[in-house]
């Protein structure tokens, strides 16, 4: 079932989520409509805020359905360690047709459990490394804007508002 993605503006995006305490069906069922409404976007990391689901959990698949073997599920995140530096164009499918440079660590050890509660360690770097840090921000209520300088953040705030008052947002 395709699931509606909220967009900036909406509070569940600002609100950190609660960690995910259960590993059954529910859960399965909730994964099952994120993978299937991430693929539609079509996007490459979907966190559970981003549907009204305030859980620490996310899906990622950097070849968004091409390759099995990408496929993740990310339940309670830790990041362990953090090293170096990327900067790249990051856009969020919360945030449609908006996107700018972010700095990131180029590499980063993560520690979560995967959709059976199984612990999973995760050594990433740079495309997977970005999309984890931007899925565990949305997890703590942060948007990559939030990132941004205040001159860029509020220039992308007042075009959204734009967009908003002419019903288009
Ligand atoms: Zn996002």
């Amino acid at each position: 079932m395709l699931l509606p993605i909220l967009k900036y503006g909406a509070p569940e995006l600002k609100r950190a989520s609660s960690p995910v305490d259960f590993f059954n069906g529910q859960l399965e069922r909730i994964v099952r409509n994120m993978t299937e409404t991430m693929y539609a976007a079509p996007g490459i990391g979907l966190a559970a805020v981003q549907v009204g689901i305030e859980l620490r959990l996310a899906t990622v698949d950097l070849s968004v359905g091409e390759e099995k073997d990408q496929f993740m599920v990310i339940c309670n995140p830790e990041v362990l360690s953090v090293e170096g530096e990327q900067k790249c164009e990051e856009g969020c499918l919360s945030i449609p047709e908006f996107s700018e440079a972010v700095v990131r660590p180029r590499r980063m050890i993560v520690k979560a459990q995967d959709l059976h509660g199984d612990e999973l360690r995760i050594e990433a770097d740079g495309l997977l490394a970005r999309c984890l840090c931007h899925e565990i921000d949305h997890m703590n209520g942060v948007l990559f804007i939030d990132r941004l300088s205040a001159l860029k953040r509020n220039l992308i705030r007042n075009k959204i508002r734009k967009l908003a008052r002419s019903g288009e947002w």
